[in-house]
């Protein structure tokens, strides 16, 4: 089997971390029987500099035609210049869009041998997390009308039972392929759409009798991530809670460098890149960590192509080059082999 993937390196140490993560992605693909065909395009500040935009046509063509998009980051101090519309990150945004990605997948995992990397005390850790955060992704107040009338400002939080029905499905299934327990966050002792989506991810519950379905107020939720994180397994909520908290989830792993992401629509392709950005204060310079690049890669197999073994394969191997000590300069601690872009990403095809 042949998988179409476009790749898109972006900027700064989104080049570097792109590679290894390729290289992952073929040596996975020998071991197990399959193989991609990888289209390499431009997006964010390089096609600013090369094309004028930072998302040619060309680059989002390849995207719809391909089965995923991988994307290491895209911006830089080059452009920060430049009015808000015509920045790097607008590629982003249209990606989004032009691929209709509406569910946001942000795993929050903390490795047992990275536990003194959080901030979170280690009675409280244990022996490791594993959250998985479904952000609604296209509607909410972010979308919503918005204005200014004399003194006054507003903006808009509209949910549609579609909208809802269809990121709570991608909620269930993921909590089906995991420990089978959603958390549904929203405001609803206060907010009219958050009753309906109460209501929605109820309804769709029946069709999920295995998943114990619960539901929190999004202030308890913020709480509850730092006092108990191990209540949860899937949290699914609206777009602007699902902003915050998927950061506050990321946060008490400690390390931008570990965290993947996915972003999904109704069909295929599904977008996946690290969750950190460009970080120009040190690229070029191979100090990368491309562990989070590498189990985006990871996150691509088990969600787009349905690939278990191989994205568990290569989690395992990441585990490995862990618990055997190596580490980047962004998660390096006393006593730890210090090591490069390039030597982590051997690494891990060492450990597959
Ligand atoms: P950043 O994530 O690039 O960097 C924040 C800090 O974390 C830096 O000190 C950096 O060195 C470190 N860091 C990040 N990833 C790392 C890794 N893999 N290994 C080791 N250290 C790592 O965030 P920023 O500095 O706020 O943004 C830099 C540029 O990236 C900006 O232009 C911003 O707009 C852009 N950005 C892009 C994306 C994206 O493409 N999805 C996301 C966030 C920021």
């Amino acid at each position: 089997m042949t998988y179409k993937v476009a790749v898109i390196p972006g900027d700064g140490i989104g080049k570097e971390v792109t590679v290894q993560a390729v290289n992952v992605l073929k040596a996975v693909g020998e071991k197990y029987g399959f193989d991609f065909e990888m289209t390499e395009v431009d997006a964010g500040g390089c096609a600013i500099d090369k094309y004028g935009k930072a998302l040619p046509e060309e680059t989002l063509k390849a995207c719809q035609q391909s089965d995923a998009v991988l994307l290491g980051a895209v911006g830089g101090p080059k452009w920060d210049t430049l009015p808000g519309d015509q920045r790097p990150e607008q590629a982003l945004l249209g990606l989004r869009k032009g691929l209709g990605l509406f569910a946001n997948l942000r795993p929050a995992v903390l490795h047992q041998a990275l536990k003194e990397a959080s901030p979170l005390k280690p009675e409280i850790i244990g022996d490791g997390l594993d959250v998985m955060v479904v952000r609604e992704l296209t509607g909410g107040i972010y979308f919503g009308e918005r204005g200014r009338e004399g003194d006054t400002a507003y903006d808009t939080e509209a949910y549609s039972k579609y909208e809802v029905e269809r990121i709570a499905r991608v909620a269930f299934d993921i909590a089906m392929k995991r420990d089978k327990k959603l958390m549904s966050v929203d405001k609803a002792n206060i907010l009219e759409s958050s009753r309906l989506w109460r209501e929605v991810v109820d309804n769709v519950a029946k069709e999920y009798p295995e998943v114990t379905v619960d539901h929190m107020y999004v202030d308890n939720a913020a709480m509850q991530l730092v006092r108990n994180p191990k209540q949860f397994d899937v949290i699914v909520t609206s777009n602007m809670f699902g902003d915050i908290l998927s950061d506050e989830a990321s946060m008490i792993t400690g390390s931008i460098g570990m965290l993947p992401s996915a972003s999904l629509g109704e069909s295929k392709p599904g977008m996946y890149e690290p969750v950190h950005g460009s970080a120009p204060d040190i690229a070029g310079q191979g100090k990368a960590n491309p562990l989070a690049m590498i189990v985006s890669a990871a996150m691509m197999l088990r969600y787009s192509f349905d690939l278990t073994a191989a994205a568990d394969a290569i989690e395992n191997a990441v585990s490995k080059v862990l618990d055997s000590g190596y580490r980047t300069g962004d998660i390096i601690s006393p006593d730890m082999k210090l090591v490069g872009t390039e030597e982590i990403g051997r690494l891990v095809i060492e450990n597959l």
